[in-house]
């Protein structure tokens, strides 16, 4: 680098930091000292200025402070260093004028309503641009990073030179699965293209002034945070995480001002390397040029080495998971299957080698593009039957193959896909069908699915779907749910007691490094999306990979779930960091969490029980804590004594903190949740306590949110926890 560079670094510095001196200025006249500062939804302050100084910065007296500790950064020198550190000062000054705009207003991003994130914890409601994430969301992104669902983080700043090219790369990025965040004049280029945006389809508009670019760069630092239990304060040790475990680029299209170049260095410091458009300089591997639209995304995949599977499929719409989160509504959809109007299946198994013809795809009955009726909703009965042959298949295996039918289906454009097995409801939309989109597409969507993501186990596959009512009908009750009564048989009847083996899931270690989910049948990973059968198949597709079989021995204490053989897993897995984990108890040394549980339970000492809190409820839950303070607690691979993430599934295991007295403990839960987990719960605590309908003496929100107002319910109901032992 110049000198030419380094000042343009500072000029664009000292901009940042005089428009941060006015805004804190003008927001301690106007409001006081005492006004609460803070962005939505995030349990981690100013989450940069806290990652880089280990300051909360909490009220507006202490935005004074914010400004000193960014000024500090400043040198003014002509190393490199000291130029990468006006960088970091313009991250803090941007933040703090950011943080001054929440001050005076609780939605200063249009389409970003507060309700919308209390609500469900995750925003969906923007259509614009959106400033600050909820750590909810940030979490929310947790398994689809590791797993490489979402290979690498997009930033785009500027105005390209038209709308359409940018529209191409940012499908091309969302096609790739990245996650793409705009800054500026690209996002009314994108609206202008039709560009489906929110971060449910991994396309976020910011914010047009280039200190919105500071929320993303809050994402990674609270990665660092949520993930990787990096000190606050310890900026070393959060660049290396970022650096190392998120792998963003930025580019920048159009001229360059100052401003952003100094947020370019900001983003350098980060490991994010930056291509520009316009010339400016350039640094081998930190800062690229890059004038070519066509070359710009494998220059930006490159530099951060990020390297996508591509698999051709024969469907006229895009097919990928940046699409899993797209709903259809009633305005725009074209056809419908199943969702309790029409009868639906889907069903996989497993076939004789012999007998199954690979690739071969059969749709037997009426197609949707048949008998049309103006302006009429196609609705049909639809059973999808996958049928696959492999030397390494086992019957076990076909479950865990099915249940990825609904993320298949999510994947194409255009289509939304809820439910499973016979409760399943697919809507696809006009334009999916307008582009060519048939019934034998979804065949090849599962075809190549499966063929690609179990190529270990899968050597041949075929699809038949049904659209005939009699069909969907007969096979449906002769041969679907038969097969789907003998695996449920089969599912009550796998305990941990009944297996040789748990298996570890070191998925999580690209985020946290020292975490390590061990899996059982009663007992799956906290994210939710791993069973033990899951971890079973993962090993036979990935001999070497993060599923290894823990061969359980003797148990040293059965009640509190632990065993040597685990513990060994642990401590190696995790280079020592934890020595020890029971699998029932979360007062005596507990599983640890990563940080994108679905749940996190914690205890509530006066009511001699726990609550458990779901990632999507917004609000405060009677321990005074909101899901996202809960999780601030824990994570990162650490262990915390009365805490502790979860999935859902587990809530109705008879494990479930089986050591402190197990399900009945549960005194608390968002109403979602509990609905949602009621059927199993209740059908668990029955057993084996013989107490009917358990969920009715458990609290909610509609119930009550405070301490005084949960135990008086309990007491009224009688409430099996408030006899147990002392839970502490
Ligand atoms: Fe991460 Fe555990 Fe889920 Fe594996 S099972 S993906 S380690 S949370
Ligand atoms: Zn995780």
């Amino acid at each position: 680098m110049n000198m030419n560079l380094f000042d343009i670094i500072y000029d664009g510095q000292a901009q940042y930091q005089k428009r941060a001196e006015e805004a804190v200025a003008k927001v301690v006249a106007e409001k006081g000292k005492e006004a609460a500062v803070k962005f939505p939804g995030t349990a981690y302050a100013l989450p940069c200025i806290y990652a880089i100084t280990g300051e909360k910065i909490t009220n507006v007296g202490e935005l004074e402070k914010a400004l000193e500790l960014a000024k500090e950064k400043v040198h003014r020198t002509p190393y490199l260093q000291d130029a990468l550190d006006a960088g970091t000062a313009s991250a803090m000054f941007a933040e703090i004028i950011e943080a001054v705009k929440f001050v005076y207003d609780e939605v200063p991003y249009a389409g970003r309503k507060v309700e919308d994130i209390n609500a469900e914890g995750l925003n969906t409601g923007a259509d614009r641009y959106l400033g600050n994430l909820t750590d909810a969301e940030i979490r929310s992104f947790g398994v689809a990073l590791v797993t490489q669902d979402i290979p690498g983080v997009a930033v785009i700043i500027g105005e390209a030179k038209d709308s359409e090219t940018l529209a191409n790369i940012v499908k091309d990025y969302q096609g790739k699965g990245l996650l793409t965040f705009m800054v500026g004049k690209v996002i009314d280029q994108a609206v202008e293209q039709n560009i489906k945006m929110g971060i449910d389809l991994r396309v976020i508009p910011l914010g047009y002034e280039i200190e919105s670019v500071i929320h993303v760069i809050s994402v990674a630092l609270r990665a660092s945070l949520i993930f990787g239990a990096t000190t606050p304060g310890d900026f070393l040790k959060h660049r290396t995480y970022t650096k190392d475990r998120v792998k963003a680029f930025v580019n920048v299209f159009g001229p360059w001002d100052n401003k952003i170049i100094a947020a370019g260095a900001a983003a350098i410091e980060l490991g994010f390397p930056p291509t520009t458009e316009t010339y400016i300089n350039e640094v081998p591997t930190l800062l690229i040029n890059q004038p070519d639209y066509e070359k710009v995304v494998a220059t930006s995949l490159e530099a951060r080495n990020i390297k996508i599977k591509v698999t051709e499929i024969d469907c006229p719409v895009a097919v990928s998971s940046a699409f899993e989160g797209e709903r259809v509504r009633k305005d725009t959809m074209f056809a419908e299957f199943g969702g309790n109007r029409t009868e639906s299946w889907e069903l996989v198994t497993t076939g004789d080698l012999a007998e199954i013809e690979d690739h071969k795809i059969t749709v037997i009955g009426p197609d949707i593009d048949e008998n049309l009726e103006e302006g009429k909703v196609v609705r049909l009965p639809l059973g999808v039957k996958v049928e696959v042959a492999g030397k390494a298949m086992q019957k076990d295996f076909e479950t865990v193959l099915e249940r990825r039918i609904h993320y298949f289906m999510n994947y194409v454009e255009g289509a939304m896909h809820v439910g499973q097995r016979n409760i399943v409801w697919i809507r696809l939309t006009k334009e999916a069908f307008e582009k060519g989109f048939r019934l034998k597409h979804i065949g090849e969507v599962l075809y190549a699915k499966m063929r690609d993501e179990f190529d270990k186990v899968v050597d041949k596959c075929q699809v038949t779907i049904y659209t005939n009512p009699e069909d969907v009908k007969r096979i449906g009750e002769e041969l679907v749910k038969p097969i789907y009564a003998e695996r449920d048989e089969r599912m009550d009847a796998l305990t941990d007691e009944s297996v040789d083996e748990f298996y570890t899931c070191l998925l999580c270690q690209s985020f946290a490094p020292s975490h390590v989910c061990i899996v059982t049948p009663e007992r799956l990973g906290l994210c939710g999306a791993v069973s033990w059968l899951d971890a079973k198949a993962t090993k036979e597709l990935d001999p070497t990979g993060p599923n290894q079989p823990v061969v359980k021995g003797e148990a040293i204490d059965e009640k509190l779930g632990r065993w040597a053989s685990v513990d060994e897993a642990v401590a190696t897995n995790s280079q020592g960091a934890v020595e020890q984990v029971t699998l029932y108890s979360i007062l005596e040394d507990p599983m640890t969490s990563c940080g994108c549980f679905e749940c996190i339970c914690g205890i509530m000492p006066e009511a001699n029980g726990v609550i458990i809190v779901n990632r999507e409820f917004g609000d405060t839950s009677p321990v005074g804590m909101t899901f996202g303070e809960l999780a601030s607690m824990t994570g990162g691979g650490v262990q915390t004594p009365g805490f502790m993430g979860h999935g859902r599934f587990l809530i109705g295991s008879k494990k479930f903190m089986a050591a402190e007295g197990g399900l009945t403990r549960i005194v608390w839960m968002p109403k979602e949740l509990k609905d949602d987990v009621a059927e199993r719960l209740n059908k668990a605590v029955k057993e084996m306590t013989g107490i009917e309908n358990f969920s009715d003496m458990v609290c909610d929100e509609t119930i009550a949110n405070d301490s005084e107002g949960v135990l008086e319910f309990l007491e009224s109901k009688g409430h099996p926890a408030l006899g147990m032992d002392p839970i502490m």
